[in-house]
């Protein structure tokens, strides 16, 4: 991996203890600075996948993901830095206006194929990964999200960023839960991991979070009524909220996952969840260029 981390410059990490706004040992590692683009967790999960394709003598990666997507744009960077090809299969028609999170994708090399939703849905089928390898040649395939074993075994990384064996709770955003497995996977058993989903009713995930563990016994705990109405959805609560958490900490959160954490961080710890004795590790897993897709002058950071 020595020659990827070169090519590839990360800024440190911190934590930042939020005691004094929370009355609670609360400490957040700040994922979101370890790089303007890669941003969060998005090198972690993608880092295994890099090295493998290289050393499987690729020169094409191709992924998935949608217009404001945080792996597109990782994806992209990542690519262009280590010299690889890449392609994004964006879901749904081309758009009239590009987000910048594509125009920043094209930028750093990727070629973007947009298809239908009903084609993307069938992303998986080897029918549909069949028909692009004829388009488009020989590719390393990264899956949606990075995801899988590659993506949860380079998150096992993020525990190791700091001494986080001192923390009772480590508490997390949930997409696809591919971090979150690495992160399970790498901690000790008494620590309580919680993923807050970012999506709507996400039925499959405690399943699909559970295939990827090392434990198949392990618990941790999955909070699903944090979405505001669905993935990528938004109201007044949560923007408000975000402004407030920046202003009290200057912490900088996006809407689609790292706001809906710790908005459901705050409400745990207003309900009691945890007790006197309990230390907390928030991860901040970064995101914030999605946040240009807001109507400008709504976020005040
Ligand atoms: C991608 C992303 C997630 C989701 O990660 P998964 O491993 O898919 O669960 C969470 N937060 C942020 C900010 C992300 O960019």
């Amino acid at each position: 991996m020595a020659d990827l981390n070169d090519t590839i410059r990360l800024n440190n990490v911190t934590v930042d203890d939020i005691s004094s706004v929370v009355s609670k040992t609360v400490h957040v590692l700040r994922l979101d600075k370890i790089h303007p683009v890669i941003s969060g967790n998005k090198w972690f999960k993608l880092k295994f996948h890099l090295e493998q394709s290289m050393n499987d003598n690729h020169h094409t990666v191709l992924t998935f993901g949608g217009a404001y997507s945080n792996h597109i744009v990782a994806t992209a960077f990542a690519c262009r830095s280590i010299g690889m090809d890449s392609i994004g299969i964006i879901r749904g028609e081309e758009p009239v206006e590009w987000s910048d999170t594509l125009k920043d994708a094209k930028r750093y090399g990727m070629q973007l194929h947009f298809v239908s939703r009903d084609e993307y849905d069938r992303k998986e089928d080897t029918g549909f990964i069949d028909q692009l390898k004829k388009q488009f040649g020989k590719f390393y395939l990264i899956p949606e999200g990075a995801y899988g074993e590659l993506g949860a075994k380079g998150s096992e990384e993020i525990v190791k960023l700091t001494d986080t064996s001192i923390y009772t709770h480590i508490i997390c955003s949930v997409g696809t839960g591919t971090m979150m497995a690495g992160i399970v996977n790498a901690t000790h058993p008494l620590q309580k991991v919680i993923g807050i989903s970012s999506m709507k009713g996400n039925q499959s995930l405690e399943a699909e979070i559970r295939s990827l563990l090392k434990n198949d016994k392990r618990e941790f705990s999955l909070l699903h009524d944090h979405h505001f109405g669905g993935y990528a959805k938004y109201d007044k609560a949560l923007i408000d909220f975000m402004n407030e958490l920046y202003a009290q900490t200057k912490i900088p959160t996006d809407f689609v996952y790292s706001g809906k954490s710790f908005f459901a961080l705050f409400s745990l710890l207003k309900e009691n969840y945890f007790s006197a004795a309990d230390k907390v590790l928030a991860i901040h897993c970064g995101g914030l260029q999605g946040n240009r897709s807001l109507p400008a002058g709504i976020l005040e950071f």
